[in-house]
């Protein structure tokens, strides 16, 4: 029995290394992939719910590894944030974002530009700083920039979460509150700070038609959100039941996989210059 336990332990103890050491591999490479320009920006168009158009885009990373191809925010940015280079990889895809989508504002084609920042980011004194001196270094009008962020690190230091999103307001930029209405992001922070913008989390839309309970909640949390000032983006709209229901409810704007899925620059640029009026 010992050595069968032995043994057993040897393989699994063999299997750990593997995965270490590939874990290890994919620490090299993405330390390796932020200078050399693989991480890319992404982009899926937000819809006005009353005229249907694209409004504007949220920008979502996209690793372009060599050998791996495309890879999700999934399967790095988790790595990023404890090995302390998601600030470089935000940097990056901002920038980057910046110069690719500051034509389609100027054009017209699109009003606003939302970016994702880790809530790492939100715990540094001088985040709302530097993001606005990066702004300063794009062609992009502050007034077009959205910064989402979620809750996770906003309630550890409420009075720093006001001071972030009262410097960004100052300046035009807005902040908008992602992944509204799971346990990272709930009441109590569109309670205390003066954001502007509100994300329903796809969790909330998935039945949202379908099931009356989950209609009624998200019919008066948007309900909520208009008496208090503040824009709502339904996130994650899968078919048209969702989409008419969230119209019909007042929703100002949606996103998901109806309407378009994340696409790379080129082709979110493409289809942002067919849908151009004449
Ligand atoms: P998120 O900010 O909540 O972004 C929405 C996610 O939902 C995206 O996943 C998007 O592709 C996906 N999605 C959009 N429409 C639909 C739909 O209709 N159905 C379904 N099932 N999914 C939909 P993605 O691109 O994999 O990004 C995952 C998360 O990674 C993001 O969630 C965001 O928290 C994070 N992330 C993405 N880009 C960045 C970045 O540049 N910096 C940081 N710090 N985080 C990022
Ligand atoms: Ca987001
Ligand atoms: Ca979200
Ligand atoms: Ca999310």
């Amino acid at each position: 029995v010992k050595t069968r336990g032995g043994r057993r332990w040897s393989a699994f103890d063999a299997e750990l290394r593997a995965e270490n050491e590939r874990r290890r591999t994919l620490e090299e490479e993405l330390r390796r992939a932020i200078p050399a320009g693989e991480i890319e920006p992404w982009f899926q168009p937000v819809i006005d719910s009353t005229t249907g158009g694209i409004t504007g885009v949220e920008v979502l990373a996209r690793w372009n590894h060599p050998e791996q191809g495309l890879l999700s925010p999934a399967a790095f940015v988790p790595m990023a944030e404890e090995l302390g280079l998601i600030r470089a990889i935000d940097e990056a895809v901002f920038d980057a974002a910046c110069a690719r989508a500051a034509p389609w504002v100027a054009d017209g084609l699109i009003e606003h530009v939302a970016c994702n920042v880790s809530p790492r980011d939100l715990l540094d004194p001088g985040f709302s700083r530097k993001l606005i001196g990066r702004l300063a270094g794009t062609d992009l009008p502050a007034t077009a920039l959205t910064v989402e962020i979620t809750e996770t690190f906003l309630l550890q230091d409420m009075a720093l979460a006001r001071r972030h999103i009262e410097r960004l307001a100052a300046k035009g930029v807005r902040v908008a509150l992602d992944d509204f209405g799971t346990g990272y992001s709930n009441l109590r922070a569109l309670m205390h700070l003066p954001i502007q913008t509100v994300k329903l989390d796809r969790s909330l839309i998935a039945d949202v038609g379908r099931d009356a309970r989950v209609s009624k909640l998200v019919a008066s949390l948007l309900h909520a959100a208009r008496a208090l000032g503040v824009s709502i983006i339904a996130e994650g709209v899968e078919d048209e039941g969702q989409a008419l229901f969230l119209r019909s409810a007042g929703c100002d704007r949606m996103q998901g996989y109806f309407f378009a899925r994340p696409m790379s620059a080129d082709a979110m640029e493409a289809q942002l210059l067919e849908a151009r009026p004449q």
